[in-house]
């Protein structure tokens, strides 16, 4: 999402807030204004019509002279310049006093355009101030052809039509100067001029009405001599102009006000971003440089920023406080992993030591010449030792894969060699079911390849565990092809297909979950942790590799590991692809070969001993470091097998004496003989010195392996 600068945020609340504020001002302006101007234009008019009543009232015979009089005065009465130019033509008084015609006005809201050139210079003379005549009076002034009135008639409340005095029907002629229809036939058109006239009566108060003009504020002002209403002031003003002039003036302020606002938020925005937002900044930079770097320098770098002291500075004195919280929690995280780890290098030492006794003791009692019962009871205690390891083995193996400690240590494998070897181990679980098991290893697969052979085992091995347990009948084949990656690098490519039990679609993501199994009534006899495929999987992702899953429910299975590896050597085989069966390979003989055993359990090295005994081997075994020092002085070894946990001095302080003592021992190999299973201490193992390491307990196969592996060639038979 595409991210919003905080002062950008700011910035459009604010404009929406001068907005919101300005349009408010001006709605608020402009109505009180209006109140304003509307009041103050009732004033004007009833003022100016109050004082021309007034003048009427003192001499109504003599008309000129309150022309005269109110030229006189006119400065008195004005109405300030602005108003009264706002007005422009639109203001105007009628009078009239007609005793003749009661009711008749002289209107004066004729364009100047339209008027006569007297008229003009009269209107502009005194109709644009302020004037009053009667119709006679307005004919003779302005030398008009016709007065032209529209009249009520009170006799039947209809208009008549008044042409120089006489009545018409016919209003129509053309040339006459219209002077105004300013006629209500009914008390409610008008009903302030109809009751002021009618009761000869000042009412407090202005008729509010819409004319051509617009909206029109009219204030009657009765014309009373002798008793009688001889007519009316009118003063009437048009309060649609001024509105106008009002709007505009409320606009200007507006935009004043808006721009002023504008500026001031601008500096305020500028001033909350430089004092602000840029500690917020800061803060933030601090923070991603910490997600990013893991880098506890930060805690630094916050508190030494002049943060301030108002929320921004608590919220980072805050994040500082959170990373050092987590800083001490990763520690102790570390400091757990690291018990973890120790906790199970340990646990997997004092378990493994026993069973190195049970799965050993048990393999040579195996051998002797037993009862039919003796017979099974110890192929029930190999087995079982056996399935127990492997359940042992797992879980740690998990562990160490929860626990992230898992590490992959690649080194120079054979190819071929290690993967037979699984396949023909995993071959002895066929014996005795109609299943047939065939390898079959391309041709065109480098000799020797660069990797976890020892996780490459575990997982081949695991894979075609499954293969075997699943299957009752039918085959099982391993396929292994190379797909080139670059010169050095190749993917291995490996196809376990079974004949067995196969798996539904809706499982297949399942059976990589831990601790899961499908199917399990149908599976009852089988045995398993369901951990198999989830440590596998995991062991194939560490290594970069994939591994899926074809099958047919019922039909068969088929899993597709690929592992990418380095090449070591690119010769390959050049010979057939073998088939191996469950039948095995010749025992090795070594009857030749000097090995030197040291343990300092009992146990131990009596097993290794019968052990070594299979292969015709008749070992030298002590059960210390400094006895093993000893028989070195006395005896010349082909191969030393050194166990690491031991009292006093240690496995590889005694190698490290050997070798400092017996310089030829520098290239002999001494193997690592420990139930110390878990990698840190294989690593350190093979980092101090030892050639290899042979796990405890012993297995037949391992102990094999490590004899062709290091006794020279020359002793193995
Ligand atoms: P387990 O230790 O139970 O074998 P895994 O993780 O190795 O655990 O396998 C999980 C489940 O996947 C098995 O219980 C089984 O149901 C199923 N499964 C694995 N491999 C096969 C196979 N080759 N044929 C049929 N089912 C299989």
């Amino acid at each position: 999402m595409k991210k919003t600068k905080l002062v950008n945020k700011f910035a459009l609340l604010i404009s929406v807030f001068v907005v919101f504020t300005v349009t408010l001002s001006a709605i608020v302006t402009y109505f009180s204004q209006m109140k304003l101007n509307k009041n103050a234009c009732v004033n004007k008019i009833m003022g100016v019509g109050d004082y021309l009543e007034g003048l009427i009232a003192e001499d109504p015979g003599d008309f000129k002279e309150y022309i005269d009089f109110y030229k006189e005065h006119y400065e008195d009465i004005r109405i300030p310049k602005d108003f009264t130019d706002s007005m422009d033509a639109k203001i105007a008084f009628y009078a009239a006093f007609s005793k003749e015609y009661p009711g008749a006005t002289f209107k004066t809201d004729v364009l100047p355009s339209e008027m006569s050139l007297e008229l003009q210079t009269l209107y502009y003379t005194f109709v644009h101030e302020y004037w009053i005549l009667t119709f006679e009076q307005a004919r003779e002034s302005f030398d008009l052809p016709y007065t032209y009135f529209l009249l009520p008639d009170d006799s039947d409340n209809t208009t008549m039509y008044m042409i120089d005095g006489e009545r018409t029907e016919d209003p129509d002629h053309p040339g006459f100067l219209y002077m105004g229809d300013t006629y209500y036939e009914e008390p409610s058109e008008h009903p302030l001029m109809w009751n002021t006239y009618h009761n000869g009566k000042k009412y407090d108060d202005v008729y509010e009405w819409d004319n051509d003009w617009g909206n029109t504020y009219s204030y009657y002002t009765p014309v009373v001599l002798n008793g009688v209403c001889e007519g009316l002031v009118v003063t009437e003003i048009d309060v649609k102009y001024v509105n106008g002039k009002i709007i505009k003036s409320t606009l200007l302020l507006s935009l004043q006000l808006g721009l002023l606002l504008i500026a001031a938020t601008g500096i305020l925005l500028i001033i909350v971003n430089k004092k602000h937002i840029s500690r917020i900044n800061h803060l933030s930079e601090q923070v991603n440089e910490f997600s990013a770097n893991k880098g506890y320098e930060t805690i630094e770098a916050i508190n030494a920023y002049p943060y301030g002291n108002d929320e921004i500075s608590a919220l980072a004195g805050n994040t500082a406080a959170m990373i050092k919280q987590l800083q001490s929690h990763e520690r102790k995280i570390a400091k757990d992993a690291q018990f973890k780890s120790d906790f199970l290098a340990n646990m997997s030492h004092e378990i493994r030591t026993p069973m190195n006794a049970v799965v050993g003791l048990s393999e040579l009692l195996l051998k002797e010449d037993l009862s039919e019962k003796s017979r099974e009871y110890s192929e029930q205690i190999y087995e079982s030792a056996n399935s127990m390891l492997s359940v042992i083995n797992d879980i740690l193996d998990f562990s160490k894969i929860e626990a992230g400690t898992m590490v992959i240590t690649p080194a120079d494998y054979d190819v071929r060699k290690s993967i037979n070897m699984v396949v023909s181990n995993q071959a002895m679980g066929i014996a005795d079911k109609p299943v047939k098991m065939g390898l079959n290893i391309s041709l065109d697969i480098p000799n020797r390849l660069y990797g976890d052979v020892a996780r490459i085992k575990q997982i081949l091995g695991n894979v075609i565990s499954n293969a075997v347990k699943f299957t009752k009948e039918g085959s099982i084949s391993v396929d292994v092809k190379s797909r080139p990656i670059d010169e050095k690098n190749i993917t291995l490519v490996i196809r376990v297909s079974d004949t067995g039990i196969g798996i539904k679609k809706e499982d297949y993501e399942k059976i990589f979950e831990s601790f899961s199994q499908i199917d399990s009534k149908r599976n009852r006899e089988v045995e398993g942790t369901g951990l198999g495929l989830a440590i596998t999987q995991q062991l194939i992702g560490l290594m970069n590799g994939t591994i899926e899953v074809e099958s047919e429910y019922g039909v068969g299975s088929t899993f597709i590991i690929t592992l990418p590896q380095k090449i070591s050597d690119s010769q390959t085989a050049g010979e057939d692809p073998k088939v191996i069966t469950a039948s095995g390979e010749k025992p090795l003989k070594a009857p030749g070969a000097r090995v030197l055993v040291v343990d300092d359990n009992s146990v131990n090295l009596y097993v290794a001993k019968n052990l070594l005994e299979m292969y015709g081997i008749k070992p030298v075994c002590v059960p210390s470091g400094d006895l093993a020092i000893k028989a070195v002085d006395k005896k010349e070894f082909d191969l030393i097998l050194m166990d690491y946990m031991m009292p006093k001095m240690d496995g590889i302080e005694a190698m490290k004496a050997i070798r400092e003592q017996h310089p030829e021992y520098k290239d002999r190999p001494v193997i690592a003989f420990t139930a110390n299973a878990v990698e840190e201490a294989r690593e350190k193992l093979l980092s101090e010195g030892m050639n290899d390491f042979l796990p405890k307990p012993v297995k037949v196969e391992d102990v094999e392996a490590i004899l062709r592996k290091w006794l020279p060639d020359e002793l193995i038979e």
